[in-house]
């Protein structure tokens, strides 16, 4: 399984409620944990496997979380400028600034409503990973300059790779 790459419209495609939590979603979890774990990410979102529903997976810090349906709660605190990358553009990291402490809540694979509160990396990948779910990528968030060296960066990069 290939996590998707930047280009694909699936990464761009606001992602579904999940319905019911059965054994097709149990089952799109646990490919999403191996794909995230196999790229030593910090998260992964349903739509980066190519799946247009609202499901996350977090492994932040020994934080480790999947989340059903998803829902930002809050996001506080001083914004901080750190640089961030994206399995679904490898290669490429830039500066991207976010809210220091960010909430979620939402639905465990066992039905359980939580609330899950992150600062630092969390704070970073909760912000991240929702805003996958929303079919926005972190290179949205930069200027248009960054934004376009970021893509010519990621494009340099696949071209060495196909070579
Ligand atoms: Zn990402």
């Amino acid at each position: 399984m290939r996590i998707r790459q930047f280009g694909d419209p699936t990464l761009r495609r606001p992602a579904e409620p999940v319905t019911e939590i059965d054994a097709e979603v149990r089952a799109i979890c646990a490919t999403m944990v191996e794909a995230m774990l196999r790229a030593n990410g910090a998260g992964l979102a349903a739509p980066q496997i190519g799946i247009s529903k609202r499901i996350i997976v977090l492994d932040v810090e020994g934080q480790f979380h999947v989340l059903i349906n998803p829902e930002l709660v809050l996001v506080e605190g001083e914004t901080e400028e750190l640089s961030e990358g994206c399995l679904s553009l490898p290669g490429v990291s830039a500066p991207v600034t976010r809210g220091s402490r960010a909430t979620i809540a939402g639905t465990t694979l066992d039905g359980e409503r939580i609330e899950i509160t992150g600062e630092g990396l969390l704070a970073r990948a909760i912000q991240h990973e929702m805003d996958h779910l929303n079919g926005h990528l972190f290179i949205d968030h930069l200027t248009p300059a960054r934004r376009k060296s970021a893509v010519q960066e990621y494009k340099r990069k696949q071209k060495h790779e196909e070579a």
